[in-house]
Formats: C-alpha cells, structure tokens, sequence
C-alpha cells in the first residue's frame, strides 16, 4: 500500500464530507510500537491512529494485529483521524466527546457495525466518560448515520458549525428541532427497529430453508 496515496484519497473524502479543503495536513507513519507509548501519554492502549495539530499519526499497518486491529482497518482508521483535524477545524473550541467520535467513526467505518449496549450521549462529555465504557463508537457512529438519514448531511454540518456559538444541547434543538432527549428515543427506536427486521429476515430464510427439506423429504 503507498501510504501518501491512500492519505490523500482519505483527504479528499473528508473535503467532500465537510466541504473545506484544509491545506498542510501532513500524515506521519510509526514502525515502532514504542514510539506511539512516547508520543502520545494519553492514548489508549489499543489505539492504532492518533493525531496531534495538523498531523495524523499512523501506526504502521503491518503492526495492527499486535493491537488487536485488522490490517484491512487501516485506511478507515487514517479516515477517522483525518476527520478529527477537520473538526478542530471548523470548531474552535471543545465540544462533546460523543460528537466528534460519532461524526468520525460514522464517517470513517459507516453504520454496519451496530452497538451491542445502548449508552447515553448527554453521559458521554468527556474522554474520561468515553474510555469507562466499553467501545461506545458503534452508538455514537450509529446515531450519526441516523441523524443522516433523517435530516440529511447539511444539518449535520450545521449543527458542527453552531457549536462555536451555543450549548451543544441548544445547537442540536436549534437545527433538529427537537431535544436530544427525544431525538435520542426515537433513534434507539430505529435501532431495535433494524434489528427486528434482521431477526424476521433471517428466520424468513431459515423457514424457507426447513420447508425445503421437508419437500425433499
Ligand atoms: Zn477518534
């Protein structure tokens, strides 16, 4: 894989996605495990990609699986990280941890992977929030690709842009007319929604597949 190549088409999907076209953001790749520890104190320990400014930060891809990572991962994660950058771009001040993990792990891995557990977002503030629970990108991402569907990317990029100026709770009643609170109801609705229609799909097939059998019979 040639890196540099993989970067910038990584790039150009976060220019489409946020519609800026941040200029000098450079990609840095580590061979060395260590090197992450020394970089960075406040990474987790199965992190495989990070950023600092304008530099995403890569663990080599032939070293995922000592992480506990896929090599196939590689290029979504470079994606994740290069989102972030992104956001401190367009945001300039903090904002909630369940935002920025979301918006890039949606962008980034999509909404296939769907949450085992349910979390609270309004709970999800603070990296420390973050790292108690176990792996809450899967509700995060899925939340997004939710408020995507239903309200479409701009508002998604409005409400991103309206955090400079209010309350994460006020920027998202502004521009998805509703309180988080409910938006997150009906949200966990469509969740288990999915999940039905999965289960109904699969015992359709497995039903056909027995009265197969039993005509053979
Ligand atoms: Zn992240």
């Amino acid at each position: 894989m040639n890196y540099q190549i993989e970067f910038k088409k990584n790039y150009m999907k976060a220019c489409n996605f946020f519609g800026i076209k941040p200029k000098n953001i450079k990609l840095k790749i580590i061979k060395n495990i260590k090197l992450i520890n020394k970089l960075s104190s406040n990474v987790p320990w199965y992190a495989v990609g990070f950023y600092n400014k304008n530099t995403v930060i890569m663990l080599d891809k032939e070293l995922f699986p000592s992480r506990g990572h896929k090599k196939r991962e590689f290029s979504k994660v470079m994606l994740h990280e290069i989102c972030h950058i992104f956001i401190k771009k367009i945001v300039k001040k903090r904002i909630p941890v369940w935002v920025e993990e979301g918006i890039c792990q949606f962008i980034a891995f999509g909404d296939k992977i769907k949450p085992k557990k349910f979390v609270n977002l309004r709970k999800l503030q603070t990296y420390e929030d973050w790292y108690k629970l176990d792996n809450p990108y899967a509700y995060c991402s899925n939340f997004f690709s939710y408020l995507n569907k239903k309200y479409g990317k701009k508002k998604i990029l409005k409400f991103i842009r309206l955090l400079n100026k209010r309350k994460p709770e006020d920027a998202f009643a502004g521009v998805f007319g509703q309180d988080i609170k409910v938006i997150e109801i009906e949200f966990r609705r469509w969740l288990k929604n999915l999940k039905n229609l999965k289960n109904e799909k699969s015992l359709k097939k497995n039903g056909k597949r027995k009265g197969d059998r039993k005509g053979n019979i």
